[in-house]
């Protein structure tokens, strides 16, 4: 397993001896990646761009991964590929003021890990689905539909939806 503590900590002290305006971006590349206790993602790469301005240093974030998930159609695990970006500014502590939430340390180095975490657990989607024309599981007998036919018959027409169909009907006619 791959320990993640230190693969986002940046050594970024330096940065705040340079000019306003000066940037430096760091890249990253990881084929497994654990964030926190147990976001498992695969494939990750990206990359932060630490921009020195007049109040503290500008990190500005895109990731690009993959997690697997588990479809809210068809139950059959999947890869599901995530993007995100973020920006924040970490203040210097002597521009901080009560609003202020991230500040540069003063040891000058900046773990990145939560921030990563955060913004890509953002993008997982809450019902992933395997790809969009997903059929789904047959309501009554199981099989998925993407793999194989069954032989139930779909289309059952409940009476009272039937009869609240014709009332929607009715009264849509009676709009226009
Ligand atoms: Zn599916
Ligand atoms: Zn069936």
């Amino acid at each position: 397993m791959t320990k993640t503590s230190l693969e986002f900590l940046l050594e970024v002290g330096f940065i705040i001896h340079e000019e306003i305006g000066y940037q430096r971006v760091f890249d990253f590349e990881f084929s497994h990646l654990t964030l926190g206790e147990d976001f498992l993602l695969e494939s990750v790469s990206g990359a932060i761009a630490i921009t020195r301005t007049g109040e503290g240093l500008l990190a500005q974030g895109v990731f690009t991964a993959s997690v697997q998930a588990t479809c809210a159609r068809c139950l059959d695990g999947f890869t599901q590929p995530l993007q995100s970006e973020f920006s924040e500014l970490f203040t210097f502590p002597s521009h901080a003021d009560a609003a202020t939430e991230l500040l540069v340390p003063a040891n000058g180095k900046i773990d990145f890990a939560p921030l990563v975490r955060e913004y890509l657990l953002l993008e997982v989607p809450i019902s992933p689905i395997c790809r969009p024309d997903c059929k789904g599981l047959c309501p009554q007998c199981g099989v998925n539909h993407n793999h194989e036919q069954c032989d139930c018959v779909t289309e059952v027409i409940d009476p009272r939806m039937e009869k609240l169909k014709a009332l929607l009907d009715s009264s849509n006619n009676a709009e226009a």
